[in-house]
């Protein structure tokens, strides 16, 4: 094989601008439609795999350091030829291929849907309006009136393309394009149906019946696939998203599938011990306090939280107990207190490790939200 240097007539020192220089006066002089013939034709092609070659600074650097075994030599240029010109077979002519077709996927569909926390314990069912296209039902997605049909386009042909000849720095430059007339499709629709306008699907407000899984969560998104809206000429429908928000409940929080809540008691209550019904999300629960219960102590109901998204045992309720202390007593209470705790030689404040335990997280849950 030639040595590109020599082919395209410049130095091996020679500047990227000398070397497009070379080409493009060889170019112009050796091209196929300037200067047919088979003598011709091959430097053009040596010419144009040389430029090739030496006009990318990385394929230049390995040609100059061993030739052109890397590149796929010759073998290549091929590729490179149609590529550029858009010649009977291979990238030029997959894209003038067949014409396209009206049907298209639909556009998949967003909505978002705002539930409540009990809404999430155990799922819910809801009626929502989507605002999508569906399909016509006077042509059912033939886009034509009833009774008539597409007709193959008279400007390409019914392929859909068009050749267009290009004039460039390398002379003439043959490309398919989409035909203008017909849009690429190969036919036009005569009479168009009136209800859609020939697009085969009109919008429509719609209710869809959902249910919603327990256990879903803020920015969560549930997909249904073929809810979206029909597509062009009826082609498949996109998917719809549902996107879902969880407010914020007054009393309860969320810890993955575990409800969370703070129980005040009475300073006597935490002393004594007690019963009490609370209301959960899901009814009462009742909950029992021990004699001497801690501040802080967390009291755990099995399976009175959330159904979790994929499974069905529930999460636990875990109850944070807060001790109130009395603010104001009045004289008598005053003087009770004092003889409880001189009967009880309460001791004096010590030191402890910093508690950093479950409910000092809860508290700071509540103060955040
Ligand atoms: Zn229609």
């Amino acid at each position: 094989m030639a040595d590109h240097y020599d082919v395209l007539g410049v130095s091996r020192e020679a500047t990227p601008d000398e070397i497009k220089k070379a080409y493009r006066r060889l170019a112009r002089e050796l091209h196929p439609d300037v200067n047919p013939g088979a003598e011709a034709s091959d430097r053009f092609k040596q010419v144009t795999h040389a430029y090739d070659v030496l006009s990318d600074p990385e394929q230049r650097r390995r040609y100059d350091m061993g030739g052109d075994s890397g590149l796929g030599g010759f073998g290549s240029f091929g590729d490179i030829f149609e590529t550029f010109f858009g010649g009977g077979g291979g990238a030029g002519g997959g894209r003038a291929g067949r014409p396209r077709s009206r049907r298209e996927r639909g556009q998949d569909a967003l909505v978002r849907v705002a539930l409540q926390l009990d809404d999430v314990v155990f799922g819910t069912h809801r009626d929502i309006e989507v605002d999508t296209a569906v399909l016509c039902e006077t042509c059912t997605g033939a886009c034509c009136q009833p009774g008539t049909q597409p007709v193959p386009c008279d400007i390409c042909g019914g392929s859909g393309h068009v050749q267009r000849t290009v004039r460039s720095l390398l002379g003439n430059v043959v490309t398919a394009q989409p035909c203008g007339s017909c849009q690429g499709y190969g036919t036009v629709i005569p009479y168009p149906c009136a209800t859609c306008q020939g697009q085969g699907r009109v919008r429509s407000r719609r209710s869809v019946s959902l249910d919603i899984p327990s256990g879903v969560e803020t920015g969560l998104r549930l997909q249904l696939p073929g809810s979206g809206e029909v597509g062009p000429a009826g082609g498949p429908n996109g998917d719809l998203y549902l996107e879902i928000t969880v407010a914020n409940h007054d009393v309860f929080s969320r810890e993955g599938d575990d409800l969370l809540a703070t129980l005040e008691v009475s300073m006597s209550d935490a002393i004594l011990g007690t019963t009490t019904t609370i209301q959960g999300l899901d009814g009462e629960v009742e909950l029992e306090l021990r004699p001497g219960t801690q501040g802080g102590d967390v009291l755990t109901v099995r399976g009175r939280g959330i159904t979790p998204l994929r499974g069905s045992s529930r999460g636990d309720l875990r109850v944070g107990v807060h001790v109130l202390t009395p603010t104001r007593l009045d004289a008598k209470e005053r003087a009770l207190i004092e003889e409880f705790a001189k009967k009880t030689k309460a001791p004096a404040p010590r030191l402890a490790e910093f508690h950093q335990g479950l409910f000092a997280k809860l508290r700071e849950r509540f103060r955040q939200s």
